[in-house]
């Protein structure tokens, strides 16, 4: 059913090869598939409910794929509202991460210099004050914590600045239960207030950790990295006109070239694409004619901070980080093991949309490569014609806690390091097994039975967000959730008056 790729069709593995290219992945082009007839399915430009993926929505179809449809407002005979109001909860660390980032990023764009497709200025470094920075994001925070628990929301929905925390609808759950109005009718306080104090040291911190060790190099360790992969005397170094992406997103989904619409300095969702042979597609039309069809998917890549440099003797490296507030073992300075795993494969998503976005690099950004070096003193080197995988490193940098270094705190891999040719040939068939639950993609159409609470089936259902609405959720987990999440926040809209 599944046509392999033409990577993994190679009789000895291509892992580990230096040179490792898009066309060996067969992501490139999209490989004929023998056998398979030449109908196409691509999305179209808008988000695409089947076909669009992210490393979190695989992540959690790996973790339980009810949780997904559920999630997904495919599935029929639910409350719209509720499945709304599930899909939107965030979560403290969720939100203490928006913040963090938020920081970062108001650094990094003050950092960044813009040219123009004829190599003009559209935006020149300018400064930053940290300690302004730092403050207002604290502030932000507290808004959040205010308007999670107050119900203030615009528009009645959430948002990132309007999150509903589940924690704070959990807790709202156990005081509508312990039948003590007086705790009711005082929304605005919120009696969680000392986790949200830990959070805002934890969020200090971390933004503190990010400036004084990654940004200043404060202890002057990257003079000593023998990759070179960040400037001596830290990111602060990295030529301005060399930062390619600083969190690059999102207003709208085009399918119309984003990479180019990226370059001109608009915004759009950062993605790359993998095909996969599909031998009974849910498309209605082909399904008739018993015709095969090669799918395009879609996969989400928003990286925190993508730039270029290159080591003393001309070698180019496209140097990608990704920022974690993950909490860290004292002892080994690592988060959980499971974190590990999963941010290990979110690298590898992000490799391959670095390899895919950026194959031609150094033709398209030849002028910001030219100034750059004309700024540095140094000629500029021999470029190469195609950007491979043994020139993309990619590493977390995690911010939490105290006395870690940098080095620590920030362990790169080399994409070609990453066997990426085992990781695309799984994907695809992940791709193609999920395409298969669905009777039509156009519009999606699925039922609950076809999407297995697998959470369950290995005896280790943790629960998640849409537990109120899935049949198979465990007493425990429903008992820590409103019956209906709808029901409650309308009590506590309209709380009992205070007696
Ligand atoms: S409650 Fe458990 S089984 Fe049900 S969707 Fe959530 S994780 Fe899956």
């Amino acid at each position: 059913m599944l046509g392999a790729s033409k990577a993994s069709s190679q009789p000895n593995s291509i892992s580990g090869r230096g040179s490792l290219t898009l066309d060996q992945l067969g992501l490139k082009l999209p490989a004929p598939q023998p056998g398979t007839a030449p109908a196409e399915v691509k999305p179209k430009g808008v988000f695409n409910a089947v076909l669009d993926e992210s490393h979190t929505s695989l992540m959690l179809q790996e973790s339980c794929e009810r949780a997904w449809f559920l999630g997904s407002g495919i599935a029929p005979g639910i409350d719209e509202h509720e499945q709304r109001i599930l899909r939107s909860l965030s979560s403290y660390m969720n939100g203490l991460g928006t913040v963090v980032h938020e920081g970062i990023r108001r650094v990094l764009d003050a950092h960044r210099e813009k040219l123009n497709p004829e190599g003009r200025v559209l935006k020149s470094p300018t400064p930053y004050e940290f300690d302004r920075i730092s403050e207002s994001v604290l502030e932000r925070f507290s808004f959040m914590e205010g308007d999670s628990w107050s119900e203030s929301f615009p528009n009645g929905r959430s948002d990132r600045d309007h999150p509903r925390f589940r924690e704070h609808v959990k807790l709202k759950a156990e005081l509508v239960g312990s039948n003590n109005p007086a705790h009711v009718v005082l929304p605005e306080s919120s009696p969680d207030a000392r986790r949200f104090e830990r959070c805002r040291e934890i969020l200090k911190q971390a933004l503190l950790n990010w400036h004084e060790l990654m940004y200043l190099d404060r202890d002057d360790i990257f003079r000593h990295d023998p990759r070179a992969l960040v400037p001596a005397g830290g990111l602060k170094r990295v030529d301005p006109a060399l930062i390619l992406e600083v969190e690059e997103k999102n207003v709208a989904y085009f399918k119309q070239d984003p990479f180019q619409i990226l370059s001109m300095g608009g915004l759009s969702i950062p993605y790359y694409e993998i095909e996969a042979a599909v031998k009974d597609p849910p498309v209605p039309e082909l399904a008739r004619r018993g015709v095969s069809a090669n799918f395009t998917f879609r996969v989400k890549a928003v990286l925190d901070f993508v730039y270029l440099s290159f080591a003393p003797d001309g070698r180019p490296r496209l140097v990608a980080m990704d920022w974690k507030t993950n909490a860290l073992d004292e002892h080994s300075g690592r988060p959980a093991l499971v974190a590990q795993e999963e941010h290990t494969t979110q690298l590898k998503h992000y490799a391959l949309y670095l390899m895919q976005r950026y194959c031609d690099v150094f033709q398209r950004f030849e002028p910001e490569i030219r100034r750059a070096f004309e700024r540095s003193g140094r000629p500029v080197p021999k470029l190469p014609a195609e950007l491979t995988a043994d020139m993309i490193f990619l590493g977390d940098v995690y911010l939490s806690g105290e006395q870690l270094s940098a080095p620590r705190r920030f362990r790169p891999v080399c994409a070609a390091d990453l066997d990426l040719d085992a990781f695309v040939h799984t994907l695809r068939q992940r791709l193609v097994a999920k395409v298969g639950k669905f009777s039509s993609i156009s519009p999606p159409t699925s039922v609950l039975s076809r999407w297995a609470p697998t959470g369950l089936d290995e005896g280790r259902c943790q629960g998640c967000n849409q537990a109120p609405l899935c049949p198979d959720a465990p007493a425990d987990v429903k008992s820590e959730w409103p019956l209906s999440t709808v029901g409650l926040l309308s009590i506590l809209k309209h709380p009992t008056p205070k007696r």
